[in-house]
């Protein structure tokens, strides 16, 4: 079997409309997806049937909102072969949940501590860890790539030693596709007794995720790369890791007892998630999940090869075209320079042919000083793309190709 697309694109329904007269291409999708209408009905449900504070209220509307609300706990706990629900912590998205590790870190840290990261990191998961080796007066080490955009595993391994407490890397590289092998890579960490932080914002919808068996400490993703809202995302982490986290934020919700002087914490997954939630978010990631579970990941992979592909072999043959990132495992990123051009005017005059790419450094600065660029084009395809807009995107680029000559 293969993806319906067409029938996959009928359920979004922002795809179906013009930017000045041309047919949107969408090909944004590691910024942001888009949101199916499964998930925007969930939005609507929760707002017209029962909006109301959860685990808090003696009516109806309270019971039915907390009802959905850990319910989606649920789906997402299941999605990812969670080992307890509870190890689902609702956060504001990834970047949140490796400031709640980052932050229980730095005061576990002490100096000659060292935590090793990679290259390839977004900011979210490079600044986070020198604040908390900083604060620690630990080392952060960078673990180094082959200019294919391919973790070196071997100088990896080489970097970790009895002083690595903290192991972070991501499972997909936003700016080059990189895949790595987070297997692999968790077990050479927990040989010297690490714990074990995947940035899974990019790797999360690509399907197929089962935290258990990659082995790791923590999981981080956001809603928003998942065809659900903004302003959620996971934090998960296995139980007995998470109930010695120190805490991040208090207030209510995760305190047990509090007199005027002093206060206990309640129980995961509470105890990290102070105030009230994003409800409507995760009732919306809930869903979204669902409705991404229902395909077949075996599918889902296959479209976006087909995708990247496709968009490699044109690149290839487009004259001054450089692909950055060329790893043998790869998702359906392509980040290139077009010329000399600068990225931001190739992004602009895509934009005028309807075509929605992602330009700039791609929170990625020190990568792109790697590879001695101020940033990339970078389109990324997600499962509702075809072929035939590989091809816009394509004849676009020969466009700009010729202006910007
Ligand atoms: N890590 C990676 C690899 C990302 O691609 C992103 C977002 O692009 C983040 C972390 C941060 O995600 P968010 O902005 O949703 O918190």
């Amino acid at each position: 079997m293969s993806l319906d697309v067409q029938a996959l694109r009928a359920q979004f329904p922002i795809l179906d409309q013009q930017i000045d007269g041309k047919p949107l291409v969408y090909l944004d999708n590691a910024a942001t997806t888009q949101k199916p209408q499964a998930v925007i009905d969930a939005l609507m449900a929760f707002y017209t049937q029962c909006n109301a504070n959860v685990h808090r209220g003696a009516h109806h509307l309270s019971d039915e909102s907390t009802r959905r609300y850990e319910k989606a706990r649920d789906s997402v706990a299941a999605f990812i072969n969670a080992g307890a629900r509870e190890e689902v912590i609702w956060t504001s998205g990834t970047t949140e949940a490796i400031n709640i590790v980052a932050n229980g870190l730095a005061q576990k840290l002490n100096p000659g501590d060292e935590v090793v990261a990679t290259e390839l990191e977004h900011h979210a998961n490079l600044v986070t860890w020198q604040q908390a080796c900083k604060k620690a007066g630990a080392t952060l080490k960078i673990a180094p790539i082959f200019d294919s955009g391919e973790l070196d595993v071997q100088a990896f391994e080489a970097l970790l030693t009895d002083n690595t407490k903290m192991v972070a890397f991501p499972h997909v590289s936003n700016a080059l596709g990189t895949v790595n092998p987070i297997v692999e890579l968790t077990r050479m960490a927990k040989k010297v007794g690490a714990w074990v932080l995947v940035d899974g914002a990019q790797g999360i919808a690509h399907g197929g995720v089962d935290v258990q068996s990659i082995g790791c400490d923590f999981y981080a993703f956001s809603g928003h790369k998942l065809f659900g809202p903004t302003g959620i995302g996971v934090l998960w982490g296995k139980k007995e890791v998470l109930e010695n986290w120190p805490v991040w934020q208090v207030g209510g919700e995760m305190i047990s007892d509090v007199t005027y002087q002093s206060a206990t914490w309640g129980a995961l997954p509470n105890r990290l998630e102070a105030g009230t939630p994003n409800i409507a978010g995760a009732i919306g990631l809930g869903a979204a999940v669902t409705w991404f579970d229902s395909l077949n990941t075996d599918d889902v992979r296959a479209h976006e090869q087909q995708l990247l592909a496709a968009a490699t072999e044109q690149a290839q043959a487009l004259d001054g075209m450089r692909i950055i990132g060329t790893a043998p495992e790869k998702v359906g990123v392509l980040s290139f320079m077009l010329g000399d051009a600068h990225p931001a005017d190739v992004g602009f005059i895509l934009d005028r042919q309807g075509v929605a790419i992602r330009t700039g450094d791609n929170c990625a600065q020190p990568l792109m000083k790697r590879f001695g660029i101020p940033g990339t084009a970078r389109a990324s395809f997600s499962i509702y793309n075809t072929l035939e807009e590989v091809d816009m995107l394509f004849s676009a680029l020969k466009k700009a190709k010729m202006m910007l000559a």
